[in-house]
């Protein structure tokens, strides 16, 4: 940690002014001969650099570190519902295998729920090192209060390095939590891991609108802690079973519970885009709504669902479940069809992990041409219509 201290002392009106007008970021404010430094500073030390001698100084903090070498082990939330776990901590569990490799640590799964048996088998096949079992009628419906009060409880008693989260409704409410509790941090939406040998985690996310891929450290706390998004990463292999299962003591465990769950109604159940096998994305191409009925035959043909990129939401032609992207959902079909899109980060991070990748796109310069598996240059609105014609006579030989 650092900040910037000014020495008032060397400081005159004219010192101020010269300060004031360096400072891209407005962050000097002069009042009764007192020159400060409000929350503006971005720490660019710029009035240090170039900024009149010894005014301004930076001035480094040392932060308490914690003895990283106590806390071992890479463990993942396994979120459920119903009983029923959520893929993405099968997901995770793959990830934290693959990270495991590189730090010899063990890998745990925590559930919590009140019939838990099934959801420790299935973590046991995935290849868990131990599985940390909260099983309690209480633990029935998930309550963010109780469950912080239990994964409290297991990094207190177990002291782990890392803990994974899926990026989902429940992981995002759930997991400030925790890190708030244990006084870590924690990094929300990650699209990638990757961890030092040392065990550093490496959280891997896009930052400033997408333009750049930042890598987060938590260097100073224990445990680290992130948030990942579903559909990142692959199911792993199933396996033989080698791991052993705890079921925990939820005795000491505070169960009060401040709000009361009265009733849990499903909402009626829509097709998830990020489930889909076949996709057809449209973009800014499609000059009007009715246009969009131009994918139709293609959408019925390969059974695919419709997904678009963020202008077509703004335009108010799809519900926001549509989006693909950054602020939108992640999807890994089988086959996606990307119509006049031209592939801003935003949107690929969420489709780049597609199996077969088709684009469509009048600029042969476009971004998307370069991830894609066949790039088509042309007018959508002469590529579909050809589109739907060769679709027909394959359907017509191989319906
Ligand atoms: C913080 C942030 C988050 C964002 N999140 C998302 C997100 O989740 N998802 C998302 O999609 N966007 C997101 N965006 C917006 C993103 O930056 C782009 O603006 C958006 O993806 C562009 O959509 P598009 O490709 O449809 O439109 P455009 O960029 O306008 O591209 C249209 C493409 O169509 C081609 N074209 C035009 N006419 C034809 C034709 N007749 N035939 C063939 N090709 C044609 C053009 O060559 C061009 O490549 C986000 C932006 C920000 C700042």
């Amino acid at each position: 940690m650092a900040y910037i201290k000014v020495n008032n002392d060397k400081v005159t009106p004219d010192i101020a002014k010269q300060l004031i007008d360096l400072c891209p970021f407005n962050a000097f404010e002069y009042t009764d001969m007192y020159l400060s430094i409000n929350a503006s500073c971005k720490i660019c030390k710029m009035c240090v650099k170039k900024g009149p001698s010894g005014v301004c100084e930076l001035v480094e903090t040392v932060r308490p570190c914690v003895d990283k070498a106590l806390y071992k082990g890479i463990a993942v939330y396994v979120e459920q519902r119903n009983n029923i776990a959520h893929p993405v901590s099968w997901e995770l569990i793959g990830k934290a295998k693959e990270l495991a490799q590189k730090t010899k640590e063990p890998i745990f799964a925590i559930i919590i729920g009140s019939d838990v048996k099934h959801m420790v088998d299935e973590a046991l096949s995935y290849g868990v090192d131990k599985v940390f079992a909260y099983q309690d009628e209480t633990f029935k419906d998930f309550d963010v209060e109780v469950y912080s009060r239990v994964v409290e409880h297991f990094f207190k008693t177990y002291q782990n390095n890392v803990i994974l989260f899926g990026s989902t409704p429940q992981g995002r409410s759930f997991a400030p939590r925790i890190a708030a509790r244990l006084k870590t941090g924690l990094t929300a939406d990650c699209t990638m891991l990757d961890i030092k040998p040392e065990g550093d985690l490496v959280q891997i996310r896009p930052a400033f609108g997408g333009n750049i891929m930042a890598k987060i450290n938590t260097p100073n706390h224990r445990p680290q802690l992130a948030t990942i998004r579903y559909k990142m990463f692959n199911l792993p292999e199933k396996e033989t079973p080698h791991g052993t299962v705890s079921y925990e003591s939820s005795v000491v465990i505070d169960k009060t519970k401040r709000t009361k769950l009265l009733q849990a109604t499903d909402k009626p159940q829509v097709k998830d885009i990020s489930e889909a096998e076949v996709i057809i994305a449209c973009g800014r191409a499609f000059k009007k709504e009715k246009d969009l009925e131009l994918i139709q035959p293609l959408v019925q043909k390969l059974n695919a669902e419709v997904a678009c990129t963020r202008p077509l939401i703004e335009n108010g032609w799809f519900d926001a479940k549509h989006q693909i992207g950054l602020s939108g959902r992640t999807v890994k079909p089988k086959l996606i069809i990307n119509l006049g899109i031209s592939g801003a980060v935003q949107y690929i991070e969420g489709m780049k992990e597609a199996e077969l990748i088709i684009s469509v796109n009048q600029d042969e310069h476009n971004k998307l041409f370069d991830i894609s598996h066949y790039s088509i240059v042309g007018d959508i609105y002469e590529v579909l219509p050809e589109l739907n014609k060769l679709i027909d006579q394959v359907w017509k030989v191989n319906p």
